[in-house]
């Protein structure tokens, strides 16, 4: 069992991107050897860092505030900024073949919950020296409000809640029409300063966007929806009978042309069809335990929501428990290890 330490950033946004910088720092230098390791063929990392900047000009008009907070990181890390900058530029570095075992996601309804609560569940699946990296980060930037995240070196966000009852969730898909713009990854940051679902929605959906993910917003009133998005086009899939699953192909009939690796689907479909098996066979209403059991499945192994593959695995799974600001956090492969409780006070 692993613990991720809790990192407290507080202050303007360059502060807290100076704290998480200088507590993440070996994960952030990691990050970028690594990525400097597998280039895409014929990329070198100086190719990479003059590609990254028309992101960084989008980023800089749009979200001027994520991009201090870069400038904060960096020199809380002691590393050069543009090399920073670039991780967050998925867009940039895709490298086919895709490794199998991505993300898994349930989101339940109040209607469904045994105790009336937006309940979560996401398991993460990413390299194993990945999980090293992890971080746990709660955020109190002066003009947002609160949240905690979880994610690489504490900057590269995978999920998180806000004290306004915002989560992000969902799943990385492979759209096809990327394109200069602000990195999704950074619009994940900006979906989690929201207040409302509208102005979450309205973040995931920002005409300006390189790309986008699967985001699964959800509010503490019960509103959840997975924003399946690419760059210049999206689809809303909104939860019916009280919940929704994804994993990590477009489910939208409208979305799938915008699928960059069809061939690389089956693995994600088996998991998401699995989910869908599990919520509608569930015995009754929706408790943590059940939610955990799901996440710990193996059924359709070798491509099994907990996902212990050759060299990539599950390693993060988490629950949230929305109205009560709770998330339970496994790190590693959720069938082996114990949850462990935060609270955003
Ligand atoms: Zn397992």
């Amino acid at each position: 069992m692993t613990r991720l330490p809790l990192i407290r950033a507080v202050g303007t946004h360059a502060e807290v991107g100076r704290q998480i910088g200088a507590a993440c720092a070996s994960a952030l230098r990691r990050s970028i050897t690594d990525t400097q390791h597998s280039l895409p063929a014929g990329v070198s990392w100086d190719d990479l860092r003059r590609q990254t900047l028309p992101y960084l000009a989008a980023t800089e008009q749009a979200l001027p505030w994520v991009v201090a907070e870069f400038q904060g990181a960096a020199e809380g890390a002691g590393i050069d900024f543009l090399d920073l900058f670039v991780l967050a530029c998925e867009e940039l570095l895709h490298v086919p073949p895709l490794p199998e075992g991505r993300c898994t996601d349930f989101a339940v309804a109040p209607e469904i919950s045994a105790n009336g609560h937006v309940l979560l569940g996401h398991n993460n699946d990413l390299s194993a020296s990945a999980e090293q990296d992890l971080a746990l980060v709660e955020w109190a930037v002066e003009d947002q409000p609160r949240f905690v995240s979880v994610g690489v070196g504490g900057l590269f966000i995978s999920i998180g809640f806000n004290a306004a009852g915002i989560s992000l969730t969902g799943n990385e898909v492979h759209p096809n029409d990327d394109r200069p713009g602000v990195p999704r990854l950074l619009i994940v940051r900006e979906i989690l300063a929201a207040r409302t679902y509208e102005e979450a929605l309205k973040a995931a959906l920002r005409p300006d966007r390189a790309s986008s993910y699967n985001n699964l917003i959800a509010t503490e009133d019960g509103c959840i929806v997975n924003v399946e998005g690419s760059a210049t086009d999206y689809a809303l899939i909104p939860a019916q009978e009280g919940w929704t699953v994804h994993s990590n192909h477009y489910v939208s009939p409208k979305m799938q042309r915008y699928e960059r690796y069809p061939q690389w689907t089956p693995q994600s479909v088996r998991r998401y069809e699995r989910a869908c098996e599990l919520m509608r066979r569930r015995p009754g209403p929706v408790t943590h335990q059940m939610l955990r059991n799901y996440l710990a499945d193996h059924s359709t192994e070798p491509r099994s929501i907990c996902y212990h593959g050759n060299g990539r695995k599950t390693v993060f799974s988490a629950l949230i428990d929305l109205n009560e600001r709770r998330l339970d956090l496994a790190v590693g492969n959720p069938c082996m290890s114990t949850y462990e409780p935060y609270r955003l006070a």
